[in-house]
């Protein structure tokens, strides 16, 4: 042992979200009794471990949890409503902390001019990782979403909804699910291909036979099948600070234990980075692993909010499932709507009780229960090398690692879309009920928490991509990663399906190679 480290193992995984978390979790299915150990940087808030905490049922307990998630800012004061991000104010979402200097764009303090930057980037610092946080949905990737040069890629989506426990039937017996779907099927459905109409959202969530929804963290992909695992390992409050390369093979990581302060060297046959969009090109980066597209094609889908109150939206009389803790998120009465990515329209919908939502619902407006709904979309971006992290050589974060810096900017082609996207939500919006006010809101860039391409997937290495197919970094052999980052397309939908099929694929060279 080095400290409370192994001195080798099998299988390093970096961050305990739920890509890295897949990786266990295939390995556990397909090569039990290997010796996988998981760092991550952040500390326990949950139980069991990586759980979100929405199962946290009482809220003092929750919310000290979502403190604790939010790594150097867990001291800070954070707003607990995001729809009050506005005018400036640079906030982050429970659970989560800002990426802070070096992220916004022209017109503070730190802008780059000339550029949009993502002023409110974020992320979480937790077992778990933002899917202790996260809001669950989890659409596949439509049209030119997808990836087109794998050709398992349905597979690996469907291996992926079972590791979440995705469903589309959680909210059936909401009482207003189905009126939302119809009204907004019959403006919308009209102008597109079949497979690309109105429909209910895949969600990672479970309704319990006591009627109780239960959302899904790193734990159920984790599943009891890892924890039962006598080779699995899961150390929190341990930062990875450098992956070791030798003759152009990954051979191990160095760990810093936050408890004691010291670093230990652990050796490994294979090291899977999966340490968010931000803080895996780092990682590399810190480890003079740094491959031309490392930290390039970064995009985030700009998101714009509307919201309407529902018309002719009668008082319930049946029975809707509870909420896990009902102060925090989806509405169970509206249940949760989804408006597909199309070519033609390479935005995607996302219909329910906003917790984005920049008209706050007042407690004392006698509205019908779940009869306000948010539309939220989120616009894909043109991809482009410039919008990058880069990392200093001289200035490190918190953790002591490179510190990061975004270049970001829209372009004449985004602006196009999101003003057709704006015009579209308005349109949706009046379909389905009253608008609270005359225009949509754009969300500061940032907000979606779906930040990709910074170590993105390609079939050859030709300066565009950081790995191959399997999710190997090219050039380091037995070097994975994995998260949104790995995603090569320019997407509209929520990432982590689709980073977690990447990582299905991946994980599985591992085993077998392990065999
Ligand atoms: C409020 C909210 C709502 C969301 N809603 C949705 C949604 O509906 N649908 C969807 O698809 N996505 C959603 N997301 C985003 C989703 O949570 C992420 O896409 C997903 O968690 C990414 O998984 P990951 O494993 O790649 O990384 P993460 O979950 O970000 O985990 C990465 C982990 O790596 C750790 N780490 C980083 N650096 C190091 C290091 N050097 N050493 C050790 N550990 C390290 C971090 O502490 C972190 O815990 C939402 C996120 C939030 C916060």
């Amino acid at each position: 042992m080095s400290g409370r480290y192994p001195e080798a193992v099998e299988v390093a995984i970096i961050g305990s979200g739920p890509t890295g978390a897949t990786y266990a979790r295939v390995l556990a299915e397909n090569r039990p009794g290997t010796k996988v150990a998981m760092f991550e940087a952040g500390p326990t808030v949950s139980t069991p471990p990586g759980a979100h905490v929405k199962t946290i049922a009482d809220p003092e307990a929750r919310r000290q949890a979502q403190r604790l998630s939010a790594g150097p800012a867990a001291d800070a004061e954070t707003v607990a409503h995001p729809g009050e991000v506005k005018g400036g104010q640079l906030r982050a979402r429970p659970g989560t902390f800002l990426l802070g200097d070096g992220s916004t764009g022209s017109g503070t303090d730190d802008g780059i001019d000339g550029e949009d930057g993502l002023p409110v980037a974020a992320m979480s610092c937790n077992v778990g990782g933002m899917a202790a946080h996260w809001t669950g949905a989890c659409p596949r990737p439509q049209g030119g979403e997808r990836i087109d040069f794998l050709p398992d890629l349905d597979e690996l989506l469907s291996e992926a909804e079972r590791m979440l426990g995705v469903t589309s039937e959680a909210f059936d017996s909401s009482p207003f699910s189905e009126l939302v779907r119809t009204r907004l099927a019959a403006a919308v459905n009209g102008s597109r291909p079949a497979e690309a109409g109105v429909r209910r959202m895949p969600l990672a969530v479970e309704r319990r036979e006591d009627d109780v929804l239960v959302w899904a963290g790193s734990d159920v992909v984790l599943g009891d099948v890892t924890r039962a695992d006598a080779g699995y390992s899961l150390f929190d409050e341990s930062v990875v600070t450098r992956i070791l390369v030798e003759s152009g093979r990954a051979v191990g990581v160095m760990v810093r234990d936050r408890l004691s302060g010291e670093t230990h060297e652990v050796r490994a046959r294979h090291i899977v980075v999966a340490a968010d969009a931000i803080r895996s090109p780092q990682l590399l980066w810190a480890s003079g692993v740094r491959p031309l597209a490392l930290g390039r094609y970064l995009n985030d889908q700009t998101q714009i909010v509307f919201a309407v109150r529902l018309r002719d939206a009668e008082q319930p009389d049946a029975h809707s499932p509870a909420d896990g803790a009902p102060a925090v998120g989806i509405s169970v009465t509206s249940g949760v709507t989804w408006v597909p990515y199309t070519d033609d329209e390479p935005f995607h919908g996302q219909i329910m009780q906003l917790d984005a939502s920049p008209v706050p619902v007042a407690e004392d407006d006698p509205v019908v229960p779940g009869s306000v709904v948010g539309i939220g979309v989120f616009c894909a971006k043109e991809l482009s090398p410039d919008d990058r992290v880069e990392f200093s050589d001289d200035r490190v974060d918190p953790f002591g690692l490179p510190a990061p810096r975004i270049h970001y900017r829209l372009s004449d082609y985004d602006h196009a879309e999101l003003a057709r996207a704006r015009e579209a939500i308005v349109k949706w919006g009046r379909a389905i009920g009253d608008p609270l006010d005359e225009a949509s809101f754009t969300l500061p860039l940032g907000s979606s928490l779906h930040y990709q391409g910074t170590t993105r997937m390609g079939l050859v290495d030709d300066g565009s991509s950081v790995c191959g197919p399997d999710s190997e970094v090219w050039g380091v052999a037995d070097l994975f990663v994995a998260g949104n980052g790995v995603i090569p397309t320019s997407t509209a939908c929520n990432p982590t399906l689709t980073s977690v099929a990447l990582a299905v694929r991946g994980a599985r060279e591992i085993a077998r190679r392990l065999s």
